[in-house]
């Protein structure tokens, strides 16, 4: 089973979500969509190049690896 996990960068983060993404073989949510994150808020999704430059939310990042059964990421605690 694929995991059902995709990123969205919404308010300055990119946050994971198991919302399911609308268009058949994306794993990107159109703009503007209201997507639920594993951090627990509710986010209007945004797109663009810049966007992806964005810091991945923590929190989100720590429960996407659980979901797929990731390791943590290894250099946890270098950022204030
Ligand atoms: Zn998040």
């Amino acid at each position: 089973m694929p995991h059902p996990i995709a990123w969205v960068p919404a308010e300055r983060a990119r946050h994971a979500s198991t919302d399911p993404v609308s268009q058949r073989g994306r794993r990107e949510y159109p703009e503007g969509q209201r997507v639920s994150t594993l951090c627990g808020r509710a986010v209007e999704a945004c797109e663009g190049e810049l966007a992806w430059l964005w810091w991945t939310c923590p929190t989100c990042d720590d429960r996407a690896r659980e979901i797929v059964g990731a390791p943590p990421r290894p250099e946890v605690g270098g950022r204030a």
